[in-house]
């Protein structure tokens, strides 16, 4: 290894003595972000980008100027929730992310590749460069929320995402399964390490609601989630139901259209981040 130059910022090693702030990537400079949340899980399937678009849309709606950006570069989901196919336009200061029917504006790889069906097979490290892009290389303007919607798991990427990357705060999202409970712990306890806040638990599929008598059928068994953030002291921000109406709306692009309040508590929490930066 060379010698030391006590410049961590342009340094490349990975030395006990660099801080959580030697490791962030600089904002592009046309961008200007109150809030910076993420949205992680510890597997795949559990419905984050569900709630990354659904907690966008109120908060748009509440007034708020809100981005996604999209860090789940080998699952992109989010352009097709909101029905954004457009490619992304560039000029000096870097991408101009496309904005959603109600001027949300969106950063995903999917609006870079020149068919959203093309699978992206890049390696870890390409991977997390691209992310980092998405970061210093967008034109965001000005934002009160940007949501991260970060890839699943406690791997490499993620990694990168908490170590690049600002974040104010992170929101768990988990699904009413025993497996869940270590799961969670895991994505909690990296939240620790990297000096994160987190805002609190987003159950999903908590329940189906029958369409006959509307009794609620627990299809993935009894939740465990109120223990889980009882022990770690984490508010418990919801408990989101199979809704068939948002599943319909997401494949539609139409998710901007929902009606439904599962979120609230989730919007009332971020209300309350505060800026960490
Ligand atoms: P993840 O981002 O965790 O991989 P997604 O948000 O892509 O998961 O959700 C996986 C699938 O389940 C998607 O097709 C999504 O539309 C659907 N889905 C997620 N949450 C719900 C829900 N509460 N009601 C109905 N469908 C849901």
């Amino acid at each position: 290894m060379s010698e030391c130059t006590h410049n961590c910022s342009s340094c490349k090693a990975n030395c006990s003595t660099k801080s959580k702030q030697d490791f962030l990537e600089p904002l592009n400079a046309k961008s200007n972000i109150k809030h910076v949340i993420g949205i992680v899980s510890g597997k795949g399937g559990v419905g984050k980008s569900m709630v990354t678009s659904t907690l966008a849309t109120l908060m748009q709606r509440a007034g708020y100027k809100v981005g996604i950006l999209d860090a789940d570069i080998t699952g992109p989901s989010i352009p097709k929730a909101f029905g954004i196919a457009a490619g992304v336009e560039g000029d000096d200061d870097g991408m101009i992310p496309p904005e959603s029917s109600t001027g949300i504006k969106i950063m995903s790889v999917n609006l870079l590749l020149p068919d959203a069906t093309a699978p992206v097979v890049w390696r870890g490290p390409v991977i997390a460069g691209t992310v980092k892009q998405f970061w210093s290389g967008t034109v965001w303007g000005d934002l009160d929320y940007l949501f991260v919607d970060c890839p699943p798991g406690t791997g490499d990427v993620p990694l990168t995402v908490f170590q690049s990357i600002p974040l104010d705060g992170i929101v768990i999202v988990s699904s009413p399964q025993e497996l869940v409970s270590m799961i969670v712990e895991k994505a909690a306890n990296m939240a620790r390490m990297m000096q994160v806040d987190v805002v609190g638990l987003v159950e999903n599929m908590s329940y189906v609601k029958c369409p006959d008598c509307d009794k609620k059928i627990k299809i993935f068994g009894e939740s465990h989630i109120e223990d889980i953030a009882r022990k770690h002291g984490y508010p418990l921000l919801a408990q989101m139901p199979i809704d068939p109406s948002l599943a319909t709306l997401v494949d539609a692009g139409e998710i901007e259209k929902m009606d439904v309040n599962y979120l609230d508590g989730a919007v009332e929490a971020l209300k309350r981040v505060r800026n960490v930066k």
